[in-house]
């Protein structure tokens, strides 16, 4: 386990703004509309969770915020600057951990370090800082073959961080794991939100996920993909899935996506209602 009593690694967090940000997609000839005039703030140091059933623009938002694709109306800005392509100051870590097989655990968070402007020294430090602030000690010279499900995606937020973003956009990190290492790795992401201070952005469609770790949970509902409704989550941490302020945020937010959904239904039946 790291040392918690360890000093946080050299990082600032950021700020986002979002501002009527729509996004459409052409499928079998007709418009599909991903995203319709969303707009959202992010304080720094907060996490937000983005939550809500498959198709409802989660992973558009978070692709436009990484800057991966620049195809969409409105603005998406972080302190202040328009996002204009991907940057060493937003880190992301997907579903898959998308690991080179060939290189070892300190190549591949090494290889998040490729484009900064740092000494070999430093790289070399930060590597190993964040081997150790992701529980990974003695790991670095393992192959990816060699680790489980967990540490795999352990290495991948490794990787995520080792630039010191400002930003860390996680979309659905823990959807592929058994439940038990999704419990786990879900108060270790916590801890180190809790540690690092950087500015989190996590996609999820787990109810009990987003109320574990967010500050605030927007939930999204489908077609078109839109925040309908938002949660505040003021309950102390380190938080524990027990707790009865969760308890009490989860059976509303179940409440409210049960809600969205009885409205889906509604709305299939008339096309074009707008929301
Ligand atoms: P979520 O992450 O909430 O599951 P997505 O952002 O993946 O939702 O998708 C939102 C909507 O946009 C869906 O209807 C999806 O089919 C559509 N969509 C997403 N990406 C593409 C794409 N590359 N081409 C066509 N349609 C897409």
């Amino acid at each position: 386990m790291p040392d918690a009593s360890r000093a946080p690694l050299e990082r600032a967090s950021g700020r986002l703004e979002v501002r009527n940000v729509s996004k459409s997609f052409v499928v079998n000839g007709a418009p599909v509309e991903a995203l319709r005039d969303m707009s959202l703030d992010v304080a720094a140091g907060e996490f937000v969770v983005l939550l809500g059933p498959s198709g409802c623009g989660k992973s558009t938002l978070l692709r436009l915020i990484a800057g991966l694709d620049r195809d969409f109306r409105g603005t998406i800005s972080q302190d202040g600057e328009a996002i204009a392509g991907t940057s060493l100051e937003r880190g992301i870590v997907f579903q898959e951990p998308r690991l080179f097989p060939w290189a070892t655990v300190a190549q591949n968070i090494a290889l998040g370090l490729k484009n900064a402007p740092l000494s070999e020294r430093a790289k070399r430090e930060s590597i190993a800082a964040h081997i150790s602030l992701v529980g990974l000690d003695g790991f670095a010279e393992a192959y990816p073959h060699q680790l489980s499900g967990g540490m795999a995606q352990r290495v991948a937020i490794a990787r995520g961080l080792v630039n010191r973003p400002r930003l860390l956009l996680l979309d659905e990190p823990f959807g592929a794991l058994d439940a038990l290492t999704r419990a786990r790795l879900q108060l270790e992401l916590q801890r180190i939100w809790a540690h690092e201070k950087v500015t989190m952005i996590l996609v999820t469609h787990d109810v009990d996920e987003a109320v574990l770790l967010g500050d605030r949970v927007l939930v999204l509902a489908p077609r078109p993909g839109r925040i309908s409704h938002v949660f505040k989550v003021g309950a102390a941490r380190p938080r524990a899935r027990s707790d009865d302020d969760l308890i009490r945020i989860r059976n509303e937010l179940l409440r409210a996506l049960g809600d969205d959904e009885a409205g889906a239904g509604s709305e299939a039946a008339v096309p074009g209602n707008p929301a």
